[in-house]
Parts: C-alpha cells; sequence; structure tokens
C-alpha cells in the first residue's frame, strides 16, 4: 500500500509517502517521498524535499492549503506514482478517538469538536485534511492522533482532583507525543531482542514540545503532558509544570488576562522564558561561556525530566529501560548525561564513550548505558510519520479475524501456588488433589482451599487451580481487591513484579506472597485456530459479548498462542456481571481488532 503522510503545525506542512503492506515489519517500508513547506510568506513559501539529500528551494504557494493542492504535481513530477490512502497526524483526539480513524463528516466534527482543548494543533491539522478531502475525494482519509497511545491511562493517572461538573466537561489529562512514544517503544524492545510485553520503559521525547511517558508492557500508562501540550517537562517555549495558583496571581498583580497567561506560557515560557532562547544548541552554548541564566535553564531542564524518571519507576514498580528522543534527546550527549546523573541507585548509569558516540543511522537504537547497568538506556530518532503510515495500514486491515466466535469463560478468583507456598499453607511436602479438570490441557481445581487476608478484609475459600508455578500468583477482581483492601493491578498472568503482598492461609499456616493481580482479559488460542483466523500470539483483538442481549464489546483483548490450548476467553467476574454472563457466553471478535505487527523481525 502507498500512504501519503500529512503533519500540519499552524506554520508548516510536513509531507512523507510511504510504501508499506499489513503485516510487513517496518524494516519493509520504503520512504518514498519527503518534502515540508514552512516560511510562508506573500512571495511564497521554502519547500524541502527529498529523501537522501534534502533541497531547499523556494516555492510560489503562499498558505498551507496552496501548498497541499500542490502535492499531487510535486509527486507527478518527481516520479512517485499512485496514493492508495490519506494519513493526518491530528493532535488531539480528546476521550473518544483510541486509534487510527476514517475521516468523514461525522467524525470530522467530532475532532472539530475538540477545538477548545488543542486551539493551537487541531485547526491547522483540520485544514489540511479539508484540503486532502478535495484534492484526493476517492482515497480513504485516516487520522492518526496523538492522544490515542495514552487512552489506555488508568483513572488514577488521567484524572484531576477538581470538582466532578469540571470533570464531566472533558477536563482530563490525555497525554501527546503518543505516535513517538509507541514507536521509540517497539524499537527499543526490538533493539533489546526483548517482547515490548515483557517490559517497563520510560520514552523521553524532547524536542521543542518534550514529554515523559511511561510504557508498561507496551501500554501507557502515564504520561507527562496533560488536557493540553504544556503540562509536564520544560519545552522550548512552554513551561510544563507550574503551580496553577499562578493564574490568579499573575492576572491580579501583574494584569495579564487570560488569554495573555496562556500565551506567555506557551509561546514565551520554556527555555525561551529562561534564556531568550528557544533552541537547546543556543542555551547549551551560551552555558558553556558561563551565561548564568543559560547554566540554570539547563539544571532545570534535567532536574524536571530526572524528577519524572523517578516518578514513573514508581508508579511501574520498576524500570527495565529508558529511551531518548527528539531533537535534544538524540543530539546531547551532555542533557543525557545530566538527567541521568544521580540515578545510579536505581539502575541507570551512563557509559561515557556509548553516549558520547550516538550514531542514529539507519533507523539505529544504540544502547548507552555502563556495562553491567541493571537499566538499559537507548537512543534513537522518532518516526512518527512513518508509524502513522503504519497505523493507517493496520487500521485498513483491521478486518483479520472479525466474526470469529470465540467461548468466554468467567474466571473467578484463584490462586496458582509454588511448591514454597503449599508447603507453607498445608505442610511440608503436601501434594494438592486435582479434584475438577479445567479447559486447559493439564490443568485442574484443586480439592484444598485457601484464605487470603487483606488490611480491609478477609476472603475465604479461594479455588487453588494446578499444576504448581514457579511463582504464587493471586487473581482476584478489582471488587476483590476493594473487599481486601489491597490495590492490584491489572496484568498479564506471569507479570509480578512490583505486585503487592497479601496474607495467605491454608489449614496448615500462614505466608505473605506478592503476586495478587487482577488478570487481564484474554484468549487462549489453539495455534490451528489462530492460522485459521489470520492471527498471531501477542495480537490485539475486540471482542463482542451478547450474552443476555447487555452487548458490551472488550477491547484490547490479548491474544495468547500456545500448543495444546483450547480457545476460550477468559474474563473476570466483574467484566461478566457487567456483560451480564455467568459461567460461559459467546464471544465474537468485532470489526476492531487492532492487530499490531512486529515493526522488524529480530531474527533478520
Ligand atoms: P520538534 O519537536 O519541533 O520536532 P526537534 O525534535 O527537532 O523539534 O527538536 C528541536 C530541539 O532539538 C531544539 O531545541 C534544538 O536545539 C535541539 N537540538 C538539535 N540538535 C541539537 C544538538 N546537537 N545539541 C543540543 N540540542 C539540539
Amino acid at each position: 500500500m502507498r500512504i501519503i503522510v500529512f503533519n500540519a503545525g499552524s506554520s508548516s506542512l510536513k509531507f512523507g509517502v510511504f510504501d508499506l503492506n499489513a503485516g510487513d515489519t517496518l524494516d519493509k517500508a520504503q520512504h518514498v517521498f519527503k518534502g515540508s513547506f514552512d516560511r510562508f510568506g506573500p512571495d511564497g513559501c521554502d519547500y524541502q524535499h527529498g529523501t537522501q539529500q534534502p533541497v531547499v528551494e523556494r516555492a510560489p504557494y503562499t498558505s498551507l492549503a496552496a501548498a497541499t493542492r500542490a502535492v499531487p504535481d510535486l509527486l507527478s513530477a518527481a516520479g512517485v506514482g499512485a496514493i492508495d490512502a490519506v494519513g493526518h497526524r491530528i493532535a488531539h483526539g480528546g476521550a473518544c478517538f483510541d486509534g487510527a480513524t476514517v475521516l468523514n463528516d461525522t467524525t470530522l466534527a467530532r475532532i472539530d469538536a475538540l477545538t477548545p482543548l488543542a486551539p493551537l494543533h487541531n485547526p491547522a491539522n483540520l485544514e489540511a485534511v479539508q484540503v486532502a478531502r478535495q484534492v484526493w475525494p476517492d482515497l480513504a482519509q485516516w487520522a492518526v492522533f496523538d492522544t490515542a497511545f495514552h487512552l489506555s491511562n488508568p483513572a488514577r493517572a488521567s484524572t484531576y482532583a477538581v470538582p466532578k461538573d469540571w470533570r464531566d466537561r472533558g477536563l482530563r489529562r490525555y497525554g501527546f507525543h503518543g505516535t513517538s512514544h509507541k514507536y521509540v517503544a517497539h524499537r527499543a524492545a526490538e533493539e533489546l531482542g526483548q517482547r515490548l510485553r515483557d517490559l517497563r520503559l520510560i520514552s523521553l521525547h524532547l524536542g521543542n514540545g518534550a514529554s515523559a511517558c511511561a510504557i508498561a508492557g507496551g501500554v501507557s500508562i502515564d504520561s507527562s503532558m496533560g488536557m493540553t501540550p504544556m503540562e509536564g517537562l520544560v519545552m522550548g517555549t512552554r513551561s510544563g509544570d507550574v503551580d496553577p495558583g499562578l493564574f490568579g496571581y499573575v492576572h491580579r498583580e501583574l494584569g495579564l488576562d487570560i488569554a495573555q497567561i496562556e500565551d506567555t506560557l506557551n509561546r514565551h515560557s520554556g527555555l525561551l522564558g529562561l534564556t531568550g532562547s528557544s533552541d537547546m544548541r543556543d542555551v547549551e552554548a551560551r552555558a558553556a561561556q558561563g551565561d548564568a541564566d543559560a547554566q540554570l535553564a539547563i539544571h532545570i531542564y534535567a532536574y524536571r525530566a530526572r524528577k519524572y524518571i523517578g516518578a514513573y519507576a514508581a508508579a511501574m514498580g520498576g524500570l527495565d529501560a529508558l529511551v531518548f528522543t527528539g531533537g535534544i534527546g538524540e543530539n546531547s550527549p551532555s542533557m543525557r548525561r545530566r538527567i541521568c546523573d544521580g540515578l545510579g541507585f536505581m539502575g541507570i548509569l551512563l557509559d561515557h564513550d556509548r553516549n558520547m558516540q550516538v550514531d542514529l543511522g539507519a533507523r539505529a537504537a544504540p544502547q548507552i548505558q555502563a556495562y553491567g547497568a541493571r537499566v538499559n538506556v537507548l537512543v534513537t530518532e522518532t518516526a512518527e510519520q512513518l508509524m502513522i503510515a503504519r497505523e493507517v495500514v493496520v487500521a485498513a486491515n483491521r478486518s483479520r479475524g472479525q466474526g470469529a466466535r470465540i467461548p468466554v469463560a468467567v474466571s473467578a478468583r484463584h490462586v496458582h501456588l509454588c511448591r514454597k507456598a503449599v508447603d507453607a499453607l498445608f505442610g511440608p511436602g503436601y501434594e494438592l488433589t486435582p479434584d475438577k479438570p479445567l479447559r486447559q490441557q493439564g490443568h485442574w481445581a484443586a480439592a484444598e482451599r485457601v484464605a487470603l487476608h487483606g488490611p480491609k478484609g478477609t476472603i475465604r475459600n479461594v479455588a487453588i487451580l494446578g499444576p504448581l508455578r514457579d511463582r504464587t500468583q493471586i487473581e482476584v477482581s478489582r471488587t476483590d481487591s476493594f473487599a481486601l483492601g489491597l490495590d492490584a493491578p491489572v496484568r498479564q498472568s506471569g507479570k509480578l513484579d512490583g505486585t503487592p503482598q497479601i496474607r495467605l492461609s491454608g489449614p496448615m499456616g500462614e505466608m505473605d506472597s506478592d503476586g495478587l493481580i487482577i488478570a487481564s482479559r484474554h484468549i487462549h488460542m489453539a495455534p490451528e485456530d489462530a492460522a485459521g483466523m489470520g492471527l498471531a500470539d501477542g495480537d490485539m483483538v475486540d471482542v463482542k459479548l451478547d450474552a443476555t442481549g447487555r452487548d458490551l464489546t472488550f477491547t484490547r483483548v490479548l491474544v495468547r498462542v500456545s500448543d495444546n490450548a483450547f480457545t476460550e476467553m477468559h474474563i473476570d467476574t466483574d467484566e461478566a456481571n457487567a456483560a451480564g454472563i455467568s459461567g460461559e457466553g459467546d464471544g465474537q471478535i468485532s470489526a476492531a481488532a487492532t492487530l499490531e505487527p512486529a515493526l522488524s523481525n529480530p531474527q533478520a
């Protein structure tokens, strides 16, 4: 498929043409054409083009719309043939757009309604969409949102502690730079030769705009930008975090109105406000010459980023990798060093030479941690346009698995025990009694039971599922976790690091164990069923349940393909109650199976 991607800003338009097919790894993607327009004026604009050695020339287009209209001619002059679909970067998708979306009158009206949340960005994005719809009336036009990746943030991270009527009006944290964070997270996992779903990552996108993102198991769980792209890190011209009390004070004491205060925090703060320049190269050069303002700005910049690393490591219960991207993250060894210095206690240590000799050609993602450091630190260029093209191709190919029926089983609370736990609860060497076989081959429910004790309450008579495992895992519902008074995270089975401790008791004793989770919904799938549906291990699908007429679609259900699996979706009792099913039900993979092919082949 040949995709053209537009990234329209308030004063510039970048575009790229990519050849990429569904299921292709990103190495196979061809960057066929790259162009950008900026510095618009009455005499025209600067037009830069070329994928290898970019050329800049003055072109006669006096507006973003005129430049967009010229793109087909520019492409055919460069010998680029027919386009199959158009992708647009849209800054704000609010709470409703969680993935690539076809643009039509309805979706455009919904995006337009979000303009108050992104008054600088969305209107420019939409202008490019309007023109592109006229230029390519027969092609599907897709929106890919900066916010979509972060819609997985839990409510505790996305909710501001403000009154309900404000929250009802959309006041919440959304997060931005999602396409970039998602790309670099995939790229880092690929470089480390590990599955993204096994990693806890922090991505630092440090460009003119800057944000940090905590990514656990491939899912964004927190990010430093908030309702607007102003919250969080220090940026080129944006302040990042400030005390909201500042608004009233500046209004009363300095006489600025709301628009002036917003404008100052957006366009005249950050590095610019601190030093007079928004460009980190200038700031670093001045600091090296002894400029005290520039030195302070660098300290503030690095300190803010370091605080977010600490916060996000705490949010994820640990950290496996830190990834730098964006103009500053990619090009400033001294800023990377400043941010990481002092974090040795949490396993972040840089190697001086590796940090100084970062070469980012050909999608490289070099590791710069010291040998033996616990946390891997990587640097990579972001590739937002390529990622947008990929999202479009994947979304256009969402029909795989569509319509397949999946039996659904309700997983009531249960524990999996390790040998040590059986010894502690039932006596040394005790063998559990397999009582009832389960549908997954070789699995059974034991005749014995245990009790769970939390600071708020006790749950007795909890089933034990065999066979024994290497590590004790306790699976409860969210309601159970409240009854126990413990904060169980939603996790895939086996991902137990950083989970809370809970007391278990049996007839012969008690023990404390970590491993308390709310199991994230998943489908066990036999390889032959997966092949028949065109699905693969690690895919995410949407499953529609219609057991009692209470239609409910569960999104982001993980497909786990394994030999001897009995194909069956597992949900917990809270989810079953919400869907109105008890015991067993039936689901259907709906149209929106969101498939995530690998970005590249680690074996290649
Ligand atoms: P955008 O967010 O607009 O895409 P970029 O990702 O290109 O911006 O980042 C721009 C920032 O990167 C600027 O502050 C620029 O000074 C900084 N930068 C680029 N090269 C270097 C460098 N060699 N050293 C320090 N900062 C750099």
